[in-house]
């Protein structure tokens, strides 16, 4: 099988993946400010690196995911504020919310979720190195790191320090010495949530949280780190600058060796913003979608292309899920042999830098091929196509749960619905035919669908 390529950000090309340790890999990624819903940005975000996590599994003994929690934030103290809840109150349930919503997706629990708030003595003790090293300067009673002071700066993002001066929009603070310096620490007032530290009690910046997360969890380096596009500049550039420049690492790879991006999701080829009010939150979709047929709409475009958000990728989505499930539903009764492997030609696909929209289309080949084999083939092929589903996170729910019951169940009065299917029987057996098609008419509007097999009805929800 080819070796594993990852785009990698830094250098701006495809390479082979080389482990920094083939008996351990280790990936980090930047989770989310716990203060509102989490938006399908987020969520695919998070189901891009679930899936690299699920297939680095299927290649290597070991795998430690790391995904943080900034439960610390200006945007955090505003909305707590406005909302008149305390701040750890409304942490703790949007963070309880992501990861439900995450959970819903598919997407497994990363191995450590570290908080930022629990992290402050990291944070500190590199912020003290940077000041000895004189890459990071006190001015005002912030700690503000020192651009000019890192050589490598702009490495990732391609962006240079002038770039930034002039594409600044933000009014520089005068106690910067360049417009791009960054805020490691700033001072609290009173009502403010606040630590002690050398420069007085504050709050760390937002950049320091993930340099001080990543070393404490995963040491460094280490071989993966992702995010959103929009992170690469300034949020990622700025953790590559402040933990290569604290630790004296002469190469940007010193701090992690790949970096992944995945593209951004769009509305109608707009990118989905608050002022133009076209954000769609997961646990909004989750009430009318299932968690699987959304992962499925996010894994159906290449993770690095943009993402056009419609409905028709949903809808998609549901039918080839019910098309599997259906032919799941088919060899139900043949027995599930969980040491046959996935798939070669998905981890295949996989291997070309995570090709999702390959990968779905080889799981369709052998659903095709598992709808129309000899009777002996049935169980190599349904095994087959459960252990590549696994990898990319889908089909793992049982036919009959899924063909039943679809999505949205709470809201599905099931044994009205049998009733009907119930009386339809009986008058197509009576050959009352309108009859019948009046009841698969009812059904319908009431967004059941029915399909005949043999002598039984399955239903599902349309949604
Ligand atoms: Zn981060």
């Amino acid at each position: 099988m080819s070796k594993f390529k990852i785009h990698n950000t830094l250098g701006h090309k495809k390479e082979v993946f080389i482990p920094i340790d083939e008996n351990h890999i280790r990936i980090y990624a930047c989770g989310p400010t716990v203060y509102n819903y989490a938006h399908i940005g987020n969520a695919r975000m998070a189901v891009v690196c679930d899936l690299l996590v699920r297939y680095m599994r299927s290649l290597y003994p070991k795998v430690t995911y790391v995904s943080n929690i900034t439960d610390i934030d200006d945007k955090i103290i505003n909305t707590a504020l406005e909302s008149n809840i305390p701040i750890n109150e409304l942490t703790s349930k949007y963070e309880k919310i992501y990861n439900q919503n995450m959970s819903a997706l598919n997407v497994l629990q990363p191995d450590v979720q570290p908080r930022a708030t629990e992290h402050i003595k990291e944070m500190i003790e590199l912020i003290d190195k940077l000041i000895k090293q004189n890459n990071a300067y006190i001015a005002e009673k912030h700690v503000l790191f020192d651009v000019t002071s890192y050589k490598n700066y702009g490495v990732l993002s391609g962006r240079n320090k002038e770039d930034q001066i002039a594409g600044s929009r933000v009014e520089v603070a005068n106690y910067k010495k360049n417009s791009g310096d960054f805020i490691l620490w700033k001072p609290s007032t009173d009502d403010q949530p606040g630590w002690k530290s050398p420069w007085g009690r504050g709050r760390p910046g937002w950049h320091i949280e993930c340099s001080a997360m990543s070393e404490k969890t995963l040491s460094l380096p280490f071989d993966i780190h992702g995010g959103g596009l929009d992170l690469t500049f300034p949020h990622h550039e700025n953790e590559i600058a402040q933990s290569c420049a604290a630790h004296n690492f002469k190469e940007s790879k010193d701090y992690a060796k790949y970096w992944i991006h995945n593209g951004f999701v769009t509305m109608d080829g707009e990118k989905m913003s608050k002022s133009l009010g076209n954000i769609f939150l997961v646990d909004d979709l989750l009430k009318e979608y299932s968690g699987e047929t959304l992962r499925l709409a996010l894994i159906s475009t290449h993770y690095r292309q943009p993402l056009n958000w419609n409905s028709k990728i949903i809808d998609q989505a549901k039918k080839n899920l019910d098309r599997i499930y259906r032919i799941l539903k088919e060899v139900e009764e043949i027995p599930l042999d969980i040491d046959i492997p996935a798939s070669e030609n998905i981890k295949e696909a996989l291997s070309d830098d995570l090709n999702s929209s390959k990968a779905l289309f080889e799981i369709n080949l052998i659903a095709d091929k598992l709808s129309k084999c000899k009777e002996s083939e049935k169980k190599f092929l349904k095994s087959s196509l459960i252990s590549s589903g696994k990898i990319l996170g889908i089909i793992q729910d049982s036919p009959s749960s899924w063909l039943k019951y679809g999505s949205n169940n709470d809201n599905i009065d099931s044994k009205m619905i049998e009733e009907l299917i119930e009386k339809r029987k009986i008058a197509r057996k009576e050959k009352q035919y309108t009859e019948a098609d009046n009841i698969r008419d009812k059904l319908n509007s009431m967004g059941i669908e029915i399909e005949d097999k043999n002598d039984d009805t399955i239903w599902r929800s349309k949604n």
